[in-house]
């Protein structure tokens, strides 16, 4: 069976915080891809205007990807109807994919509200969780939450204990706006975002 990781988002743009937690867990989690999920339209974020399109979304990816060995993007999100819903995206990848187990990568952030969103028993069904913080207050809290998924739904939990990265897309945008160009967006996101004019 092989092993895949998913790291699902809007990557908006996509920054070094996705890459170090790819790397994470391609590192910790023995996986043999990583494979970065773009979202065409998140269920639980509003788009801030000025969002560049799925497409432009997709390819900024592709550009962060080509920086981790065993990493790629899946457009899949890009192809079902909207909203992406990742039981729907997993239920998708089970039946497309029945040699591969999926492992779904999540920040803190994410990891504590798991369960609420659309159908968690089938997110939980089809892959197992793998969570790491995104600041270093969480971290204490990523041991509860497990047990409590595991409780609940009998989900599958494991916790990747790296380094924090504090960056986000929205930190990001508010630079760019700013007309910077921060060293998170990495070289080829930056280069990408400048040749096509994006978040001015
Ligand atoms: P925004 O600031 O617009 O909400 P974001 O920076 O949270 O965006 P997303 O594309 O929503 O980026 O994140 C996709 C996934 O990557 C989520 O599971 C999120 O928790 C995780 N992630 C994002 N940044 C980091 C980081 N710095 N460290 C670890 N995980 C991260």
């Amino acid at each position: 069976m092989r092993r895949v990781g998913l790291l699902g988002g809007t990557f908006n743009p996509p920054h070094a915080g996705h890459l170090h937690a790819a790397r994470a867990a391609l590192e910790g989690l023995a996986l043999d891809a990583l494979w970065f999920l773009p979202d065409a339209e998140p269920p639980h974020k509003v788009l801030p205007p000025g969002t560049p399109t799925a497409q432009d979304r997709v390819e900024m990816t592709r550009r962060l990807a080509s920086l981790l060995p065993r990493a790629e993007v899946c457009t899949l999100e890009q192809e079902l109807p909207a909203p992406s819903y990742t039981a729907r995206t997993l239920g998708e990848l089970a039946r497309r994919c029945p040699d591969t187990s999926f492992v779904l990568v999540v920040g803190s952030d994410m990891f504590f509200t798991l369960d609420r969103w659309y159908r968690p028993d089938v997110i939980f069904r089809h892959a197992e969780i793998a969570a790491l913080a995104r600041r270093d207050e969480d971290t204490a809290a990523l041991d509860g939450c497990r047990a409590r998924l595991r409780e609940q739904y009998g989900a599958r939990v494991s916790l990747l204990y790296a380094d924090v990265l504090e960056v986000s897309s929205t930190a990001l945008r508010e630079a760019l706006r700013r007309g910077e160009y921060p060293e998170a967006l990495t070289e080829p996101v930056a280069a990408y975002i400048r040749e096509r004019g994006l978040y001015r």
